[in-house]
């Protein structure tokens, strides 16, 4: 087989192109591939596809390719131009690349996966290709994932806010639980960004919503009241944003009984701050007996902290009632435990006792989908490179999406 031959045939060039040169550079271990379009046959313009006279050559484009045994391989070409009476001059697209591309459809593809597996900076290095082009690579096939996207509501929503960055700004992710990819990511957490998602489908799809898992947080509330149908049934507050609540009145109860000890000069509740805050099957091994026996201490932190735990029983009831019952158990158990933030934080979460108890009829929470939490994790573990809050976005569409980012022809 001729080398030009094994390169038309490699780079699936149809009848239209053929392979007229081949160069191999052994020392520099690269591969310069020429192609050039057949010039005798019927030309159509590239807008209204209608028969178009042969204008031009334009002027020489390069793509890189697939490596070929190690080497860089690169495509050449001058895209031939065609005069149409409607669209005047046009340029012919390649079949081997997408619009202003410079990877070949395969190598563009490579790169996805590629990126699919490792972060921007890593892909770089394994394909040899700059931080801008594999951002480039990602922000593409994310607007090609979404342009194909068919726009349906989930049955099952997630409203989840995402801290970005560790600074005091918010993305919301709408979440379809059942699929377990993220549909649209917001820039903040306002009900105007809300309302907007939900105003893309019409209010007979938005009826069709079974229930949505959202924090307590009055603008995700305000805004699904507002937009889905029956929402007072729908709405199930997040199991783990309602004990977070708990948890985060014990820390306020430490951090008042912890002064108030340093003042007498009592050094328990130094260094316990994370052992508070965990869940009892989260103390590491080593501080048990240490958390042991600071519970038996009879300290205000320690009542906190049990009647946080004893909340986290409320999610393993099957039935509404029986959840509902004990709730009543816990809010006078709470509310008489003279322990300030745990009284507010019972009220608040009193006031929200319906859609708490929503719970026992869909069963969901943010962290339903435990492949896309980790998923998420990850790029926030990556984002300490990220530049921008845009690439942030990107990220998620193109890690959780369920987006088909490929560019066609090659993969769909
Ligand atoms: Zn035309």
């Amino acid at each position: 087989m001729k080398d030009t031959d094994l390169y038309t045939a490699l780079l699936g060039l149809g009848n239209g192109w053929r392979v007229t040169d081949v160069k191999l550079d052994v020392a520099n271990k690269r591969v310069d591939v020429r192609v050039e379009a057949v010039r005798d046959r019927e030309w159509a313009c590239p807008v209204c596809q209608q028969p178009a006279a042969f204008y031009d050559l334009a002027a020489e484009q390069t793509w890189r390719h697939l490596d070929t045994c190690d080497c860089r391989t690169y495509v050449h070409a001058r895209l031939p131009r065609t005069r149409c009476s409607q669209h005047n001059v046009r340029q012919i697209a390649a079949p081997w690349a997408g619009p202003r591309s410079q990877f070949t459809l395969l190598m563009e593809s490579r790169a996805i996966d590629t990126l699919k597996e490792c972060d921007v900076t890593g892909c770089g290095r394994l394909l040899g290709i700059s931080w801008d082009q594999g951002w480039h690579v990602i922000e593409k096939a994310v607007a090609r994932g979404l342009a194909r996207k068919r726009w349906r509501i989930p049955a099952y929503l997630g409203i989840d806010e995402k801290a970005f960055a560790k600074r005091h700004q918010y993305e919301t992710l709408v979440c379809d639980l059942q699929r377990g990819t993220v549909e649209y990511v917001m820039e903040d957490r306002s009900q105007d960004s809300l309302e907007s998602y939900y105003r893309q489908f019409a209010e007979k799809d938005r009826k069709a919503v079974k229930a949505v898992a959202m924090d307590m947080w009055d603008p995700y509330i305000a805004a699904t009241r507002r937009l889905v149908p029956e929402a007072q049934d729908k709405i199930v507050y997040d199991r783990y944003h309602a004990t977070r609540l708990a948890t985060e009145a014990v820390d306020k109860v430490r951090k008042q009984e912890h002064k108030v000890l340093m003042e007498q000069g009592d050094e328990r509740l130094k260094w316990t701050r994370y052992l508070w805050l965990a869940n009892q099957e989260n103390i590491p091994e080593w501080r048990r007996s240490e958390f042991a026996a600071l519970r038996q201490m009879s300290l205000r932190t320690g009542r906190a902290w049990a009647i946080k735990e004893a909340l986290r029983r409320f999610w393993d009831f099957t039935y509404a009632q029986n959840a509902r019952k004990f709730f009543q158990r816990w809010y006078f158990w709470a509310t008489h435990s003279k322990l300030r933030p745990i009284i507010q934080a019972a009220k608040t979460l009193k006031v929200h006792l319906a859609n708490l108890l929503t719970y026992f009829k869909h069963r969901i929470t943010n962290a339903t989908v435990e492949g896309l939490n980790s998923k998420i994790q990850m790029i926030k573990e990556m984002a300490c490179g990220f530049r921008n809050r845009n690439h942030y976005r990107l990220a998620i569409y193109f890690h959780c999406g369920g987006l088909n980012l490929y560019p066609c022809a090659v993969k769909s």
